[in-house]
């Protein structure tokens, strides 16, 4: 190969996924397809992989390999790419948070991780302040752990005892919280208590990767399926290299609590591919080309009667450019549930997730090709009618 065709070969392939032709798959089996107008959301199935990836999960499916020692060199080295002092993949954010909780309550121990989720003898509680309560409690629970909430700062310290095995953090929750990050680790380090930091939405922009465990959480959290466009049923298990040993027993091909998260040889390879990917793609690219969807949803809707459009960049997770647009449900007649039944019973439906009285939140982050035309104009045509 020429040296320019080679640079080009090895260049990573930008986010601009082509729109495919219909799908026969999804079609024989009565599913159909929508614009993903909601952004990397586990239920429209999270992210679509670059090529990068599934050529590398194809590669991985071809041989049989030792799994724990796949599992051991792939977590090595996306520590090494990340500067973690340790990695492991798991089979999504929810499988890390449950993994790394019973890391932490076995306290590496392998006798007290096979007896979880029963208590006798075990650091089972684990604090959490109120504003950050994720939905993702049970997999703690599963543990055998028992979230302890708390509010303020005198509370937390109140919380701590010899049976507190774990603190919990939810990143995106930071600004809500009474106790901010750099407080919250300092009181769990004095105490000697590990922290876990679940930040699975929040890999934009791609520094964060690295932040919070330079933070100094003990243990940090990503999607692999999210923002790093790896495998949906992918994870990462990123922080201290004791706690990341004490992860593995507990997880498949390992009998006990985590024996049904299994992660295959295909999801790890396909993780380590997308996040090799991901440090190296052109992310200003590509948030320009967000930056035009963007425009271009906005252009289709001025003049619109009555409604009103805006960029918006969440402060804190997906921080990525959208567009939201908002109107008053009385004097236009609709109403958001409306708005949103309508995009989803049009043809291709569109599907925006968290829509509030009054406004959507238009996300252009997983929208492929022209597909945001299709929104700007369906929305018009919808708040025109
Ligand atoms: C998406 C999400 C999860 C779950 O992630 P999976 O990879 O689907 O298991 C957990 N926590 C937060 C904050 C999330 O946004």
């Amino acid at each position: 190969m020429a040296p320019a065709a080679a640079a080009a070969a090895h260049k990573p392939t930008g986010s601009t996924i082509t729109a495919t032709t219909p799908s026969a798959l999804y079609a024989g089996l009565g599913v159909k397809p929508v614009i993903n107008a909601a952004g990397v959301v586990t239920v429209l199935g999270g992210s679509i992989m670059p090529p990068e990836v599934i050529k590398a999960m194809e590669e991985a499916s071809r041989y049989f390999i030792p799994l724990p020692e796949l599992e051991k060199k792939v977590g090595a080295r996306i520590a090494e790419l990340l500067k973690a002092p340790a990695c492991m993949v798991t089979c999504g954010a929810a499988s890390a948070i449950a993994v790394g909780t019973a890391a932490c309550l076995s306290e590496g121990d392998l006798k007290k991780l096979r007896q979880l989720p029963r208590r006798d003898g075990i650091k089972y509680e684990v604090i959490q302040q109120k504003t950050h309560h994720s939905g993702y409690e049970h997999q703690m629970e599963l543990c055998g752990a028992k979230i302890v909430v708390v509010e303020t700062r005198q509370e937390l310290e109140a919380a701590v005892n010899e049976r507190t095995g774990m603190m919990f953090f939810l990143n995106k929750a930071d600004p809500l919280g009474q106790v901010k990050r750099e407080e919250f680790i300092k009181i769990a380090k004095e105490r000697g208590i590990p922290t876990m930091n679940d930040a699975a939405s929040d890999a934009t922009p791609k520094e964060n990767l690295f932040k919070y465990t330079e933070q100094g959480f003990d243990l940090v959290i990503f999607s692999g399926g999210k923002a790093l466009r790896g495998p949906q049923s992918s994870g990462l298990l990123l922080g201290r290299k004791d706690l990341i040993a004490a992860a593995y027993p507990a997880m498949s091909p390992f009998a006990g609590i985590g024996r049904g998260m299994k992660v295959g040889k295909e999801e790890m390879c396909g993780l380590l591919a997308a996040v090799e990917r991901y440090l190296k793609v052109d992310h200003k690219a590509e948030w320009q080309e967000m930056e035009d969807r963007v425009a271009s949803i906005r252009a289709a809707l001025r003049g619109v009667k009555g409604i009103r459009t805006e960029r918006h960049i969440p402060a804190i997770a997906n921080e990525v450019p959208h567009v939201t647009v908002e109107w008053d449900e009385l004097s236009k007649g609709l109403s958001w549930r409306q708005v949103s039944e309508k995009l989803l019973g049009g043809d291709p439906p569109i599907d925006v997730r968290r829509p509030a009285k009054g406004k959507l939140l238009v996300s252009v982050w997983m929208m492929r090709g022209d597909e945001h035309k299709i929104v700007g104009r369906r929305l018009k045509e919808i708040f025109s009618a």
